[in-house]
Formats: C-alpha cells, structure tokens, sequence
C-alpha cells in the first residue's frame, strides 16, 4: 500500500514535509471540518500524534484517516477524535472516562483538555503499551483493563463518557448508568433505525443525563455518519472467532 509518506519520500527532492507543516495541515482540516473549541483544537495541535502510532508511519500520523495500531484496532482519524472531545463538552477538572484507550490518543486529548482521564481497554498488551507511552509523554491518565460494557471498575460517576468502537443500540448500562447527573455519553452506535423502519448505518450520538422533577431522562442527539471498530464485550459485540 502505498502512503502519503511514500509518495512524499519518492517525488519531494526535500523529502516529507516536516511535523510542523502536517501538523497545521491537520488543525487547518479539522477547522474546515467543523471543529470551533478552541481548547480542542489546542489540545490537537499539541499532543504529539506521530508518538502514538506504530513505528514506521509516524509520516501518516497527521493524515485525515485512521491507522492500523495492531491486534486489528485502529487510532482513530483525527477529525472523529475532535468531533468526539468537542461532544464531550469538557470543563476544566471533569471526570472523564475513554472507553477504548487503543494507543491512548483520545485519552491524551482529553488530558490535555482538563479533564481528569480514565481509560479503559480489554486488550491487555494494548492497555499497556498506551499506560506507559502516555506516562513517558507526560499525561496524567490512568488506564485499566478491562470490559467497557460490563461492571465497570471504577467508583463515583462520570461528567463525559467518550467511546472510540461501535456499540449496538442501546449503549452499554454501564455507561449510561455511569454518568454524573448532567454528564454526557459521546458514542458511535450501529444500525439506528429513522423511526419509519429505516437502517440509519452508524452514528454518533450523545446522550445527555437530565435529571428533573419528573425523574432522570437521557435524551439523545445525532451528531453524523461515522465508522468505528466494533465494541466487543458482553453488552457489546462477541469477540470474532479467529482473534
Ligand atoms: N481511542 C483509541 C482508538 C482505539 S480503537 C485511540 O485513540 O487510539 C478502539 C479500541 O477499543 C480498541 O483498542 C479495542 O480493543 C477497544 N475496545 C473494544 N471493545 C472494548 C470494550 N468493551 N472495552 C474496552 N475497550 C474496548
């Protein structure tokens, strides 16, 4: 397959364009693509990206698509990452859970946003690798292994909830139920129906705790098209028989 940093490497006499100059390519697509938080937009321009993908496509690290980071997951692209922080509606000192650390991107992100990161990720070697790149990079997050969709092992409840791989429809009760009154659930759910019978494909979605005089209600907005790997777990989808 060949790359952007194959092509560059082939037909630039000067070689790839450096960090910098992708770097602010990157900030200037997420802008276009509809990205306004400043906080988010400082946050991407400042986590090192090219340190959380796997050796030997640091030169993609700023592309606008996802990246293979082994065990067939994926660093997202960039822009959902951004559309999925700026949903999060982050304040400073939050109680944010990441669901689906991968290599630690989003939580980074996040961190840097102020939140205050849990993260959570069932592939052990995953979970690892990212707990010590994020400490090596300075972020204060702390990651665990474990079920995004069962009993989550953590106390207290969360102002943000934000999921990097599809969930069915309904998300998880663990992470409903884990959120702090006010908190939201940023989440790509599969196969919505439009209310007439209609398959919607994948979404992003937020859901909202309001609680008031009538009870605790969780009203839910659509925010776009998006493409995820599957959530497996036992709210979620099983686990593909050749993994
Ligand atoms: N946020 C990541 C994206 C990783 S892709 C990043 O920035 O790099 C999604 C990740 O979710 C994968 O690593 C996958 O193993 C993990 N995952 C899938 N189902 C999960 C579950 N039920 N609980 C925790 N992690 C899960």
């Amino acid at each position: 397959m060949s790359t952007a940093a194959d092509f560059f490497r082939r037909f630039m006499p000067g070689g790839t364009p450096p960090l910098e100059q992708r770097r602010a390519e990157m900030l200037a697509r997420l802008r276009s693509g509809g990205i306004h938080d400043q906080r988010v937009l400082e946050a991407m321009a400042a986590v090192p990206r090219e340190e959380f993908v796997t050796e030997g496509s640091e030169g993609d690290a700023y592309a606008d698509r996802a990246l293979p980071i082994g065990y067939r997951q994926t660093i997202s692209q960039p822009l959902m990452v951004a559309i999925i922080v700026e949903a999060l509606e982050l304040d400073e000192g939050d109680r944010v859970l990441d669901v689906g650390t991968g290599s630690g991107y989003q939580a980074a992100v996040i961190a840097r946003c102020g939140g205050r990161v849990v993260s959570i990720e069932r592939i052990p070697r995953l979970a690892a690798a990212a707990r010590s790149r994020l400490r090596r990079l300075g972020f204060d997050v702390h990651v665990v292994v474990g079920d995004g969709t069962g009993r989550l092992p953590f106390r207290g409840l969360f102002d943000a909830i934000g999921v990097a791989a599809a969930s069915p429809w309904p998300p998880p009760t663990s992470l409903v139920d884990g959120l702090a009154p006010g908190g939201r659930l940023v989440i790509p759910v599969t196969h919505v129906g439009d209310g007439g019978g209609g398959d919607l494909g994948e979404r992003l979605i937020r859901l909202r705790r309001v609680d008031d005089d009538d009870g605790t209600h969780f009203p839910c907005e659509d925010l776009g098209a998006c493409r995820f790997v599957p959530l497996i777990g036992v709210q979620g989808y099983s686990v593909d028989m050749d993994e």
